[in-house]
């Protein structure tokens, strides 16, 4: 979204305000143009190198944005075999989706085999009946590498007491299983967390995975996770892929030299490919002064944008109503009935009820993560592609809050 001509407007010149008006707040809107820039970037970033983007699906599900994403070139990372049910229905090849799921169930995990996609195991008890209960099934093994990296506790995984990975000090134990069951091992894989800020420490990791790597002679490729940050407010870092793309491309080169083997390197990432892309759009119910602080009350909580009450993440928060004119000091809330406060103490162009507020960065994690919470409906979203809006989710209704419920006589 840019303020073009007094105005903001998505790509091909839709304009914000009409998208807000004819589809009703609150609403998600996703900007596809952004989207393909990013992978754009990516691709770009690794030129040379045999390299694979699996979009990390979990960051934003919708079947149409799927679609798209595939029709980049890109494969999919699913954490769950819905996840996987969902790449299916998209149009992705099993073989183009990894699934990297954490603590399931043998039975889920049989589910997925049973839909021929890669796998991808990430603790040892697993690792054992996966011998047992699928011979010659080829997998991907997710190694922790112990690194603290990324911009929260809560987002970090590769460190030494995250539940994520098998810790690479226990490979030997791992090499006794592969070589007991016969275990084919095609990839190797890390993702240290997100928001990773240098491409050292992305180094420092792939270190530690390739060092490993000469244990398994049947590698077709390394998956190097994600983390590639993306800026949320002005001067913000962000991740210097083409920096990491130089450094780590020279490295695999290399590597594979010496492993004697051309392998793909892959990426998974989520947030770097859609967080960007979208903008929530939101009206303003209340403006409440107090003595110390104006409140701008939002017709939306934590039920539909959790990200800064749970990770206290910031997103930049923009009137679009009112393009030019003096700004002012908002703390902006939610109208859940919990304290669900989106921004505190923001420079925001002055506020009149009824205005349309943008929250910035809203691709990523924040459709994926709404609720029912209060029993509010989840809002509807809206993709903007070739210079059109499409709706690519109803709003839902009242029905939709009974839907699974079983209401019974007394
Ligand atoms: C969530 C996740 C990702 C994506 O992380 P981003 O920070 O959104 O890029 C990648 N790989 C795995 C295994 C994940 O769980």
């Amino acid at each position: 979204m840019q303020l073009i001509d007094g105005t903001y407007q998505y790509s091909g010149g839709v304009d914000t305000l009409s998208i807000a008006e004819k589809y009703g707040c609150p609403v998600y809107v996703y900007d596809f143009d952004i989207i393909k820039k990013q992978y754009n970037r990516l691709h770009s970033a690794f030129e040379g190198i045999p390299v694979k983007f699996n979009y990390a699906c979990k960051a934003l599900t919708n079947i149409n944005i799927l679609r798209l994403i595939k029709s980049l070139g890109a494969g999919l990372d699913a954490v769950s075999v819905q996840e996987v049910k969902l790449g299916l229905r998209a149009g992705f090849d099993p073989n183009e989706i990894l699934y990297t799921p954490n603590c399931v169930s043998i039975e889920e995990m049989t589910e997925v085999v049973g839909l021929g996609v890669k796998v991808n195991v990430d603790n040892i008890s697993m690792l054992e009946q996966f011998g047992q209960h699928f011979e010659g099934y080829p997998l991907c093994l997710r190694i922790n590498p112990h690194i603290m990296a990324g911009g929260n506790s809560k987002i970090s995984t590769g460190h030494i007491d995250s539940k994520f990975g098998i810790s690479f000090h226990q490979l030997p134990l791992v090499e006794r299983i592969i070589k007991a069951t016969g275990i084919k091992v095609e990839g190797l894989h890390m993702h240290t967390g997100s928001e990773i800020l240098d491409a050292e420490v992305f180094l420092r990791g792939a270190e530690i995975l390739l060092g490993t790597a000469s244990s398994f002679p049947d590698l077709e490729y390394v998956d190097f996770g994600s983390g590639f940050k993306v800026p949320y407010k002005e001067n913000d870092i962000e991740t210097d892929i083409e920096d990491l793309g130089e450094k780590i491309g020279e490295r695999f080169k290399e590597f594979c030299k010496s492993y004697g083997k051309e392998l793909t390197l892959k990426f998974e990432p989520g947030k770097y490919l859609v967080s960007e892309s979208g903008t929530f759009l939101t009206k303003v119910n209340v403006i409440k002064q107090t003595t110390s602080t104006i409140f701008a009350g939002v017709d939306s909580g934590l039920n539909h944008l959790i990200r800064p009450m749970f990770y206290d993440s910031y997103h930049k928060m923009i009137n679009v109503s009112r393009p030019e004119g003096k700004s002012r000091i908002y703390t902006v809330v939610g109208y859940i009935c919990e304290t669900d406060t989106f921004g505190i103490n923001r420079k925001i162009n002055e506020i009149q009820e009824g205005d349309v507020l943008a929250m910035m960065n809203a691709g990523a994690y924040c459709y994926s993560m709404s609720s029912n919470y209060n029993s509010r409906y989840r809002p509807a979203e809206v993709l903007i592609y070739n210079g059109q809006d499409h709706l690519i989710r109803k709003r839902e209704v009242f029905d939709d809050l009974l839907r699974n419920q079983v209401e019974l006589e007394f």
